[in-house]
């Protein structure tokens, strides 16, 4: 988790010429305020306390919010926190406004932490943050988590309420944190708005495929968000040093593509990740999905060029490690989920539409005219589509025909770099 991952990323897709064609802001530094709209004051109280050096005055806050063991104490702790949580508050700020269509924020998707209590890495939950802004704007949001492990900590945030759907695919079974069993569905009003993906070992890019469009294309039918946040957690890349999937680069980003596709506001966030060679190619080539632009599978040169080695290539293969998931157990698992799906309340009664692009606000009275869930790509959204081709055969500097819709290219990248993480 250290923050050079995220450097690695910045520099690299510096160095493909991505830059041009987004916004890039360094994030503000969330306050305490702004984080104890989830956290508990007593929490980030902590927090903004401790340091390495003051560690022995805290034994027994350490030990009541699990700082100290996964999740150590380091000198910039509570400023890592800041620039996480602001990132991903500021992106759906900017989703809010409708400033941009997509917005991504590498140094978030700390999907562990709780409302007082650290976990797995993860201080201060920057996606529930996220999530509580664009509820201001959006009746229902949808968060997707596709980290090796379970989006615990978002998920017990929004488990009581219908308002926001989580879904986990990741691997359940002796495997931290222990918790998104395909039985655990929400409680209460959010009965059904909780589904657990849990996956065995070794799951390729073609059985992640299968079970990721069918499950995502029928809680899009049913609970019609009008904004998307992705958790785009690189552990479940093939070769990661604490994930067990055989997933590679190109595999990880069809998620990536096939949300995009529905052309709602869209919050993309880092996560977990801890062979940062690939942690930085799957960002990278995520953030060109996320642009619609393809990048060449060669690196261009870049400050961290010697970690790519021997090959220097964008993608990655597949090992040859077992898949686990019989087609069989996946079929299974997709039944079962659409059973809970089906007892969705359907198709909610304001149907909330993606942003248009004059960038006309729609008024819910309006909205109220149905489009047929099963038409998803309406021709605009295919229009808008190649319209991206044609910017990028443009190239960089707008070529002739210069850009024909800016916005709905606009893409905004927000990260850090001023932390020095030792680890
Ligand atoms: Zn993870």
């Amino acid at each position: 988790m250290k923050p050079h991952r995220i450097r690695m990323t910045h520099n690299l897709l510096l160095n493909y010429g991505l830059y041009r064609k987004m916004e890039i802001y360094r994030p503000h530094k969330a306050t305490a305020d702004e984080m104890t709209k989830f956290h508990s004051d007593e929490y980030i109280r902590f927090l903004r306390s401790i340091r390495p050096d003051n560690m022995s005055e805290y034994n027994k806050q350490m030990q009541r919010f699990n700082v100290g063991e996964d999740c150590p104490v380091f000198d910039g702790l509570y400023e890592f926190c800041q620039l996480s949580a602001g990132g991903s508050v500021a992106a759906a700020v900017k989703l809010n406004k409708q400033a941009s269509e997509i917005c991504i924020n590498w140094g978030g998707g700390l999907h562990h932490a709780k409302k007082s209590e650290a976990s797995g890495f993860c201080y201060v939950n920057d996606i529930v943050l996220g999530i509580l802004e664009l509820l201001k704007y959006h009746q229902r949001v949808l968060y997707i988590d596709i980290d090796v492990h379970h989006g615990d900590g978002v998920e017990e945030a929004f488990y009581t309420t219908d308002r926001v759907m989580t879904v986990s695919f990741h691997k359940y079974g002796e495997y931290f944190p222990g918790t998104g069993d395909l039985r655990d569905i929400g409680a209460g009003k959010g009965k059904y708005y909780a589904v657990n993906i849990p996956l065995r070992d070794g799951m390729d890019d073609e059985s992640y495929e299968s079970i990721f469009v069918p499950i995502i294309s029928k809680v899009m039918e049913t609970f019609q968000p009008s904004a998307v946040v992705l958790q785009c957690g690189a552990d479940s890349l093939t070769g990661d040093r604490l994930g067990c999937f055989n997933l590679t680069v190109r595999g990880h980003g069809k998620c990536v593509e096939f949300v995009k596709k529905y052309n709602l506001p869209f919050l993309m966030v880092g996560g977990g990740g801890y062979t940062i060679r690939n942690v930085s190619r799957c960002w990278t080539y995520e953030t060109s999905v996320a642009l619609g632009c393809e990048i060449a599978n060669e690196l261009p040169y870049n400050d961290y060029f010697e970690y790519f080695g021997p090959d220097f290539k964008l993608h990655i293969s597949p090992s040859n490690m077992a898949n686990q998931n019989t087609p069989e157990y996946l079929e299974k698992i997709k039944t079962r989920l659409f059973e809970n799906l089906r007892m969705l309340p359907h198709a909610p009664g304001v149907q909330v539409q993606a942003i248009p692009e004059d960038g006309a606000v729609i008024e819910d009275s309006e909205a109220e005219e149905k489009v047929n869930p099963d038409d998803r790509l309406p021709q605009r959204d295919l229009d808008k589509r190649m319209q991206h081709e044609n910017e990028y055969s443009d190239s960089e500097d707008e070529g002739e025909g210069g850009r024909r819709d800016n916005r709905s290219y606009k893409v905004l990248f927000t990260y850090y770099s001023n932390v020095i993480f030792c680890a």
